[in-house]
Formats: structure tokens, sequence, C-alpha cells
């Protein structure tokens, strides 16, 4: 009973009151940076707070999302109000994606907390681990298995990052049946304890993402980083309460448009084919968030990253994309673009069901067949 009310009370404060289907999109403008302000740069960008409002002043362009979070919003605070009800709904059985989107530059790693090196200010995966820990010692009437992968996507190449093998030799295929959906023979799965167990993992993979022949920032903005947590939840006094959740966990690879210029040989089939995940989910967003075309044809399999991101986007889950923008006039247009895209991920309808083991349904629906037989027997 006690179980039950500490659910109850998470899934009434926590809950986004009633929308889990839309997508949710949170914007979140960073500082200048150095680099910025060296070339004199201008902050163009206005907040205006109570409307979840953003505005280009340049261009006098307006948008609206669920969230816009200014400047000088600390970690905690983009934590606490726009990912935290969203990583309430695992409790409940359902599954979370977590999608950073944004040009080079503009603030992915530094939110998601991709490369955690157990230092400075936590962004969202380290809080997320953090939050799923705290919720499994409160639920002590639950048994939970917990279990990580991390994967980059490069060059529509999978690699991945948990893989004690060398990097060329831990290349991995996406398969697709009905059965199990998709999934990904062979992918590390690295069992998980405690909050120390997954923030090791994460370190470990993000210092094995590859380096480039150019600036290092360079090669990780044009790979995806997908950090993948799976639970699994029994009750302990009915082990037929059993539900499998999963959290994707995304830092998306730079959107700015790959310069044609001064790309030669390797530097610009990567610019290709980055392109070719981003272009792909950019008109997979299109479709989905077309009233229109919901139930036509939606290019998923076109790329890799939207094989994988297929249930996160029109699918079972609840998605939160998480913006991030420079405030600079010298980046306006990847700015306009950036926030077009989100505009577009936002009118996305998701499907979330609750994960609950399809084998433990069928025995409680036979269990209690057998009960009525039995009162039946009970009543001649
Ligand atoms: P991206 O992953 O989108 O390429 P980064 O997260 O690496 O961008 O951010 C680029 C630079 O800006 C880094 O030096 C980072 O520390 C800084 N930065 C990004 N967002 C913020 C923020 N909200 N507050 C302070 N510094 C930030
Ligand atoms: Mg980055």
């Amino acid at each position: 009973a006690y179980c039950q009310v500490r659910l109850e009370f998470y899934h009434q404060t926590m809950n986004d009151v009633n929308d889990t289907t839309s997508v949710k999109v949170a914007v979140r403008i960073r500082p200048l940076v150095q680099s910025e302000i060296s070339k004199g740069c201008k902050e163009v960008l206005d907040v205006i707070e109570e409307n979840e409002q953003i505005l280009i002043r340049s261009i006098d362009r307006s948008f609206t999302f669920n969230h816009v979070l200014p400047s000088h919003t600390p970690q905690n605070e983009l934590y606490d109000r726009c990912v935290k009800p969203v990583i309430a709904n695992l409790y409940k059985g359902y599954n979370v994606t977590i999608l950073a989107y944004g040009q080079t530059g503009s603030g992915k790693t530094h939110s998601m907390g991709t490369t955690y090196k157990g230092e400075g200010d936590m962004g969202v995966i380290p809080r997320a681990i953090s939050d799923i820990f705290d919720f499994v010692r409160e639920n002590f009437c639950y048994d939970f298995a917990i279990k990580v992968s991390f994967i980059e996507l490069y060059q529509e190449v999978l690699y991945d990052l948990l893989s004690p093998k060398p990097r060329d030799q831990t290349t991995l295929e996406i398969r697709e049946d009905t059965v199990r959906g998709i999934h990904i023979p062979g992918l590390t799965e690295v069992p998980v304890q405690a909050a120390s167990d997954v923030l090791n993992a994460l370190t470990r993979g993000s210092t094995g993402r590859v380096t480039g022949s150019t600036a290092m920032n360079a090669q990780s903005s044009r790979s995806h980083a997908i950090f993948c947590v799976n639970i699994s939840m029994n009750k302990k006094d009915d082990s037929l309460e059993n539900k499998e959740v999963k959290l994707y966990l995304v830092d998306l690879a730079g959107s700015e448009r790959q310069k044609k210029t001064g790309a030669i040989g390797n530097t610009f089939k990567e610019g290709i084919n980055i392109n070719k995940g981003l272009f792909v989910l950019g008109n997979v967003i299109s479709c989905l968030g077309d009233d229109k075309a919901q139930h036509g044809f939606i290019p998923y399999r076109d790329s890799n990253l939207t094989r994988l991101l297929k249930d996160s986007l029109g699918g079972n889950s609840v998605t939160l994309m998480i913006a991030c923008v420079s405030p600079a006039d010298y980046n306006v247009d990847e700015t306009l673009s950036t926030l077009r895209y989100a505009d577009r991920a936002r009118k996305i309808k998701n499907k979330p069901v609750v994960n609950q083991d399809p084998k433990a349904a069928e025995i409680n629906n036979l269990k209690r067949t057998i009960q009525q037989l039995r009162l039946q027997i009970v009543a001649q």
C-alpha cells in the first residue's frame, strides 16, 4: 500500500497534468561565448517568460514553446522545470526520449551532460540517472534491473561505445521484426546497480567517441550520441506486475548546413552523411506534424537515426526536444532554422502506452478466469 501511495503521489505531482502525447519542446538560449564576444557579436533574442515566447528582435519573428529558457537559466532549472516531469513518466511504464537539437556550439552537450567528467554543474543525463536511483531507493517493494548502452551514429554507421573491443570492431546493425521491434543484435548492455555505475559507463563511452583529424569538437559535432537506459521493474509480492521501459538520451549532431567550400575527401563525406540523418529526421518531423499526413507514409527507414528514433517520434514514447540556440546576431540564420524545426516537432503527437509484459497480462487474465470458475464450482 505504501508503494502504491508513493507511486500515486509521483503520478499526481510529476505528471504534466494531462498531455503525454504531444512532443514537448524546451528552447534554451546559452550566454554569449568568448568567441562571439571577441567578434563583437550582439544579442538578438528576447524572452517573454510568462508566455514561454522567444523573439528574434533583428528580424521580428516570434515563437511559442512549452518552455523558453533565457541565457541565465542554470542547469538545475532546466532539469527541474522541463526534464524531471518527463522522466517521471518512466515510473508509470512509459518510454521516454530526450533529444538535444541545435547548431554546433549552441549548448547541446552542455545541456545533456553527455561528456560527464564528475565535476562542474551537471547536465540532464547525470541528473536523470540520480533521479532514477532515488526512485529505486524509495520503491523497495519493487525489484529493479537496470542496463545501459551507449551508441554513436557516425556517417550512418553505428558504433558500440561500451564495447571493450577496438573501435573499428564495434560496428553494429539495426534489425527490425514484429516481435522485438527495432533492436540491435550484439549491442553491449551493461547491468548497473547504482548511479555511479551509470556515470562510469557514460564517462567511458563519451571518451571513446571518435576523435577526428581536425578539431575534436568538429568530430563530435558530426555524430549523434545516444545513451540508453533500460529499466525493468517487478513488484516483489506480485510477480505479475512488471514493466520494462526505455529512456533514450540523445545528443544530436550539429544542425548547421554543411559548407560546400573546402570540403574534400572524408570531410565532404561526413557532411553528406550527417545531413542525411538530420535531413531525414526533418522530413519525419514534417510528415508527423502535418495533420493531413498523420496517417500517411513516414520515411523512418531512410536513415539509421530515424530508424532508431522511430518510437520516440510519433510512436510509443513521451518525448522532449531541447532546442539549443546561440543569442548572437552572427547566428541568426541558424537560430531561425532551429526554431522552425522545433516548432514543427511541437506538432507531433505520440502514442505512448504502458509497457506491461504481455505474458504477465495473459497470466493475469487466466488467473481471473480460474477465480471465476472456482466461484462457480463453490456456488454449485
Ligand atoms: P554543442 O554540443 O551544441 O556543440 P556545447 O555544449 O559544446 O555545444 O557548448 C559550446 C560552448 O558553450 C561550451 O564551451 C559550453 O561550455 C558553452 N555553453 C553552452 N551552453 C551554455 C550555458 N547554458 N551556459 C554556459 N555555457 C554554455
Ligand atoms: Mg556537442
